[in-house]
């Protein structure tokens, strides 16, 4: 399957171990090693939705100016999905954005790809126990010095001293849309739903907007609480926003179709 959150770049040499959360690895990075810096150039850098919207709050940006500015759009290899990644500059490195003389400008609010590295971070359906697995992988770069250095530990810890659990979570569900158009390989899916899933994945404005400022809601059913909440909380917008990604992609029961009343009748928004 295609990996959701490794992706510093296509040509590296990813070791074809999966890893589970207890496996150890040796890996130790500080400003002092000789490589530093060497990993912030010429990357595939995929954005999260919760990494939009942790960084664009960083950097005082609205949506727009800081998908402008920093972001352009590409499309996942397998799935066909649109997601935006990092715009690296354009000097002869393709160094990144945010890449400033004492290291990342952006660091506490650095994106989940980045505090995985040097670990990639894949989803697996297991189709006999109906569930998905977590893997990890490492991507081994001739250039890292870091690998086989420093302290063991296990994945989890690892994951636990970058403070990615707690990035990942809000973003599973949206993981999980990705895999599961992966696994339905070539079918065919409305231009306007994956239109759609660019905005959810991307713009939390722009998704507001579409509910709040179109038939969304004579079309969809919407609680009050859920209302009040996706109002304000761009978290709580996500997940309802990954809720109705999955109902309109996969036709799951989350967000459900009012019953169909004449005024309504003939709106076909996807
Ligand atoms: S966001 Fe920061 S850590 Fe990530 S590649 Fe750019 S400079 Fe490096
Ligand atoms: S190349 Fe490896 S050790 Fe060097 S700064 Fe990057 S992650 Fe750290």
């Amino acid at each position: 399957m295609e990996p959701i959150v490794p992706l510093k770049g296509f040509d590296k040499i990813i070791q074809p171990i999966r890893l589970t959360g207890k496996s150890k690895i040796l890996f130790h990075c500080e400003p002092n090693v000789p490589c530093f810096k060497l990993c912030c150039s010429d990357l595939y850098l995929p954005l999260t939705p919760y990494d939009i919207i942790r960084i664009r709050d960083f950097l005082k940006l609205t949506t727009d100016e800081f998908l402008i500015l920093y972001t352009e759009p590409f499309l996942l290899p397998k799935s066909q999905l649109p997601i935006a990644r990092l715009k690296m500059r354009d000097d002869a490195e393709k160094t990144c954005p945010f890449l400033g003389e004492a290291g990342c400008t952006i660091y506490p609010v650095r994106p989940l790809a980045c505090r995985y590295y040097p670990l990639g971070f894949g989803l697996f359906r297991n189709r006999d126990e109906r569930r998905n697995e977590d893997f990890y992988y490492l991507v081994q770069e001739g250039f890292c010095q870091g690998l086989e250095s420093g302290k063991e530990m296990t994945v989890d810890e690892y994951r636990q001293s970058q403070g990615i659990p707690e990035l990942e979570e809000p973003v599973l569900e949206w993981a999980e849309i990705i895999m599961k158009k992966e696994s339905f390989g070539p079918i065919e899916v409305p231009e306007k739903s994956i239109e759609l899933f660019f905005i959810v994945s991307t713009n939390p404005d722009r998704f507001r907007d579409f509910i709040f400022n179109s038939k969304f809601l004579e079309i969809f059913e919407v609680d009050e609480e859920t209302l009040k909440k996706i109002k304000e909380d761009d978290l709580a917008l996500l997940q309802f926003g990954f809720k109705w990604l999955k109902s309109v992609l996969f036709g799951e029961k989350h967000v459900q179709k009012k019953k169909t009343t004449p005024s309504v009748k003939k709106v076909r928004p996807f």
